[in-house]
């Protein structure tokens, strides 16, 4: 009769998924997020889930890290966008070289070419 004792021992170990509410809440940690702006923002974690380097600040929505010196909104190298470049991302490269025609045109007027 092993079989009967395998259900016993399983309906021991089941014990456990059932959530208890007057267990003590999970523990938790605080870790502190800096971001660019001088912000510090307190954010809660469990105690064993591991933080992530970055966190996004709740005051700016800037990416904020864990060195109060070096916050990764200032290390992060970004590479400037002109406005060009934003007029590129909504235009297709044909538009872009008919308004920049009819802008080179305008400005061969203005001069008086
Ligand atoms: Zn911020």
């Amino acid at each position: 009769m092993s079989s009967g004792s395998a259900i016993r021992g399983s309906r021991v170990g089941s014990s456990p998924m059932r959530p208890d509410d007057r267990s003590e809440p999970a523990p938790r940690r605080e870790v502190t997020y800096y971001c660019a702006a001088g912000h510090d923002a307190v954010i809660r974690f469990a105690a064993e889930a591991p933080a992530p380097n970055t966190w996004d600040c709740p005051r700016c929505g800037q990416p904020a890290g864990l060195d109060r010196a070096n916050p990764p909104g200032r290390t992060r190298v970004e590479p400037y966008k002109s406005h060009l470049a934003y007029v590129k991302e909504r235009r297709s490269d044909a538009d872009g070289a008919a308004i920049l025609a009819e802008a080179l045109a305008k400005v061969r007027q203005r001069r008086g070419e």
